[in-house]
């Protein structure tokens, strides 16, 4: 199948996938959390699999068949869709659709013109920024042996030099490999150089390809969060649990938790949520028992972040 959902999102609402790689999986990185597994197909040369009126056509068909119209078709493969030499052909046909269109790559073939052009024509792209650092990226995301990491640099100014639509960033931490301070810091500051709308941070939650690979912790998971935030980055975490939008619905419960999943909630925030909610304040210490959320120093400050071991 070409196309899958559409499934609710928080990046992009809802949104109805589209696999462009046809043979799992072809990829230019072999990420250690990747989680359609090791890349068995290493590749940096661009090829045609679909013919953009199959993908055309499974979208029309897919999209007759659901009731609602999805907030964004979202090219999102088995491994990167940027190797897909008919990727520009396939966006343009499908703005006949009217619906946005979104692409998350893993950004390695931006320094190509052709890729930088061809993605240019989506609404929404997402790149993968995990770290600044040559020797850890070639140990995290394991690059085809042809990448180079200053032209992997060069290709992500140069895309976010010409891109007039929305550009977000994803950072996937993993303990002991990029989830330093200063590895944070130095992401943090190549991420701001390319002024995405959003950087979002995200941690492995599902099986990855390497069983070694592991979470940061719930504390280095909000220094993260800081550091992105004192670079003026628009910063949210993406930690396995897609909330829906937080507001303050009456509902204290969903309301923390799902305000946590987004980013952590700092001690007086939550006091206004309790507030707000109208919440007896023993529910939160009710949350901190049952090892639902857990209170985290920074900054000589508090806050409040979920705890993945719950989800
Ligand atoms: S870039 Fe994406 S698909 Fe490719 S190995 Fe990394 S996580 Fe997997």
């Amino acid at each position: 199948m070409i196309t899958f959902g559409p499934v609710p999102s928080r990046r992009l609402g809802n949104s109805l996938g589209i696999n462009n790689i046809p043979v799992k999986k072809i990829c230019t990185y072999s990420c250690v959390y990747c989680q359609v597994g090791i890349t068995k197909h290493y590749s940096i040369t661009r090829e045609a699999f679909y013919d953009p009126v199959k993908i055309y056509e499974e979208v029309a068909n897919h999209l007759h068949k659901i009731s609602n119209k999805p907030d964004y078709l979202t090219f999102v493969a088995d491994g990167e869709p940027t190797l897909d030499i008919n990727l520009g052909k396939s966006i343009e046909k499908l703005k006949n659709f009217e619906i946005p269109i979104a692409v998350i790559t893993n950004a390695s073939l931006l320094n190509d013109p052709e890729v930088r052009t061809e993605l240019s024509l989506a609404d929404w792209v997402s790149v993968k920024i995990d770290v600044n650092d040559e020797s850890v990226w070639k140990k995290l995301n394991r690059p085809h042996k042809n990448l180079s990491f200053d032209k992997y640099l060069e290709g992500l100014f140069l895309f976010s030099s010409i891109f007039k639509g929305k550009l977000a960033s994803e950072t996937m931490l993993v303990q002991g490999l990029n989830d330093q301070v200063d590895l944070i810091r130095s992401t943090a500051t190549l991420i701001e150089q390319i002024q995405p709308f959003i950087a979002y941070i995200s941690v492995p939650t599902r099986p990855p390809a390497v069983s070694s690979v592991k979470k940061p912790s719930e504390n280095t998971i909000n220094t993260a969060y800081q550091i992105f935030k004192e670079a003026g980055l628009n910063t949210e975490l993406l930690i396995g649990f897609e909330g829906v939008n937080t507001g303050y619905t009456g509902n204290v419960i969903d309301d923390i938790m799902d305000m946590c999943a987004v980013h952590p909630i700092r001690e007086d925030t939550m006091d206004e949520i309790l507030k707000k909610d109208q919440a007896d304040p023993t529910i939160l210490q009710l949350l901190l028992d049952g090892n639902y959320i857990k209170k985290v120093a920074y900054n000589e400050k508090f806050f409040y972040v979920r705890n993945m071991v719950k989800q």
